[in-house]
């Protein structure tokens, strides 16, 4: 092992330099900086080389961290990034928007007492150096096959299984309903976390590795699924969930309350320099306005980053469970109580007050009870505690569930689970229609990146299974021996 690494003793855990939180409220640019070379060599160096590395473990891509790392403080960088890339399709993504404390980060063994190694950090470090450096380039398959594959969603699952296919020569095309290719990387995610360019240089490779992308293409309302499965020998579902959960209570209806993905859709939009008539007429822009966003999930914490941004006059998170308790990232809630979001744990909304517009959320204070079967504590309204919280503007960040496929694809035979997600049969990852395979939020419910990532390259080698088991020469019937 090289001298120079487990330094954890000796080197502090160091971050990249982020911007003051004064600076971040005005911009929407990536709140880190990235490493410089000696830096990163310097957290790298940090990794204690575990014989079992729990890092690596709790990666759904399961990288090669230790090994990358090891590389990385050695300064061997090209290396260092084809190791990371060969795990991962996205890793300049993944590392800068991985919950990396509830994975890679989180399980690091050196944690308890010298502070994890900044993995993601140093996977961004590494793979935006070798885009830097040209290393990153399009795919050239060794020999082309003449069979296709037709994708239906442009989001990360489908990215990641249209570069594994095309990898093998497949002739591969992407079908998306938006107009830009990305999914949630590019209409949900803010740039704060993930400018949208580094998302874009992802879409250009792909497009000079000879993937075709049909955009503005609706499957079930410009092409049919039946239409798709004629057209390809295979055919991958990645259409993830955009069903808003809503919350019924009275009220509701008001102007003033909108679903989260709307509003970040908008600001998304207006930041790539488009023009959206909601977010021109102020109805989808927090500027000067009282915001107040329901949920404490990722989607929740990028609602309250975006309305400070905007230029909120106060935002407020509502949540009904503790800060302990809350299914966003940490480190996201850090940021934004940094940025100067108000966190009002321990009370859900009841009903939304108002004449024309909305104007304030009627609230109840929340008591977290026993735990219930799946171990998480049941939330008790207590009595007489409501209060009315002011707001211009609720953000609705309540969840997503899957929108009625088969109604949508006209494929009624296309099985769903109770929750609404597609059925797959796990080790082929096929779907219960022949030849139609299903990968990413649409299969799991909403998720992370990482996991899309991974269930799209799992998808992509088990189509390549199938494809090439049909093409095999079947075995020769055994010949009936006639009795004498
Ligand atoms: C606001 C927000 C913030 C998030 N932040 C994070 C984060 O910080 N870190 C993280 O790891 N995860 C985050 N996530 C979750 C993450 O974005 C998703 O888990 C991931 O994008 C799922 O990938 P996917 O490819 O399955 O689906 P998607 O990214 O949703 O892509 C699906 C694509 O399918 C297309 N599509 C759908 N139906 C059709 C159809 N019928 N025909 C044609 N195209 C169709 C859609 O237009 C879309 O482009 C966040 C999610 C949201 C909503
Ligand atoms: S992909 Fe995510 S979980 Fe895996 S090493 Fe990178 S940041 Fe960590």
């Amino acid at each position: 092992m090289a001298e120079r690494m487990l330094k954890f003793v000796g080197t502090p855990q160091a971050m990249p330099d982020k911007r003051p939180a004064a600076e971040r409220r005005r911009d929407f640019e990536e709140i880190f900086a990235n490493f410089a070379r000696e830096r990163a060599a310097e957290q790298a160096a940090r990794c204690s080389q575990c014989g079992v590395p729990f890092c690596q473990i709790h990666c759904p891509l399961h990288n090669n961290i230790p090994d990358w790392l090891k590389l990385t403080a050695e300064g061997r960088l090209e290396e260092a990034y084809e190791l990371a890339a060969a795990t991962n399709n996205f890793p300049e993504i993944c590392g800068r928007i991985c919950p990396q404390d509830r994975l890679c980060e989180g399980n690091c063994v050196i944690e308890k007492g010298f502070e994890a190694v900044t993995i993601g950090s140093v996977e961004k470090y590494i793979t935006d150096t070798a885009w830097q450096q040209g290393w990153v380039r399009p795919i050239e398959p060794r020999r082309e096959r003449r069979e296709s594959i037709g994708i239906v969603g442009a989001g990360p699952a489908g990215l990641a299984a249209a570069e594994q296919l095309r990898r093998k020569g497949y002739q591969v095309t992407i079908y998306d309903r938006y107009d830009r290719v990305g999914g949630l990387l590019i209409y949900g995610i803010p740039n704060f976390k993930l400018e949208k360019d580094v998302v874009q240089r992802r879409e250009r490779l792909l497009r000079e590795s000879k993937v075709k992308v049909v955009l503005d293409c609706e499957v079930g309302r410009d092409v049919s699924l039946a239409e798709l499965r004629g057209r390809h020998e295979a055919v991958l579902l990645a259409t993830g969930v955009y069903k808003a959960r809503d919350i019924a209570a009275p009220g509701v209806g008001l102007p003033g309350i909108a679903p989260a993905l709307d509003y970040l859709t908008a600001s998304n939009r207006h930041g790539l320099g488009e023009r959206v008539p909601d977010f021109d007429s102020g109805a989808l822009d927090a500027r000067g306005k009282n915001v107040v966003v329901l949920g404490g999930g990722d989607t929740a914490m990028d609602c309250v980053r975006t309305a400070v941004r905007q230029g909120a006059r106060s935002v407020k998170c509502l949540y009904r469970r503790d800060r302990a308790n809350m299914p966003g990232s940490q480190r996201e809630v850090k940021h934004a109580e940094e940025e100067g979001v108000e966190f009002v744990w321990l009370t859900a909304p009841q009903g939304f007050l108002g004449k024309r517009s909305v104007s304030h959320v009627r609230s109840v204070r929340i008591h977290l009870g026993m735990p219930d079967s799946s171990g998480r504590q049941a939330p008790q309204e207590i009595a007489n505690s409501h209060l009315n919280v002011e707001a211009d503007l609720v953000l609705k960040a309540l969840g997503f569930d899957p929108e009625d496929l088969p109604a949508m694809m006209e494929a009624p035979e296309l099985a769903v689970t109770g929750w609404g997600t597609l059925k797959i049969d796990w080790k082929s990852m096929m779907t219960s229609l022949d030849g139609v395979f299903a990968a990413g939020d649409i299969v799991r419910g909403a998720s992370l990146v990482v996991w899309a990532v991974r269930d799209g390259r799992d998808a992509a080698e088990r189509i390549h299974g199938w494809l090439t088991a049909k093409a095999a020469p079947k075995a020769a019937e055994p010949v009936a021996i006639a009795a004498e």
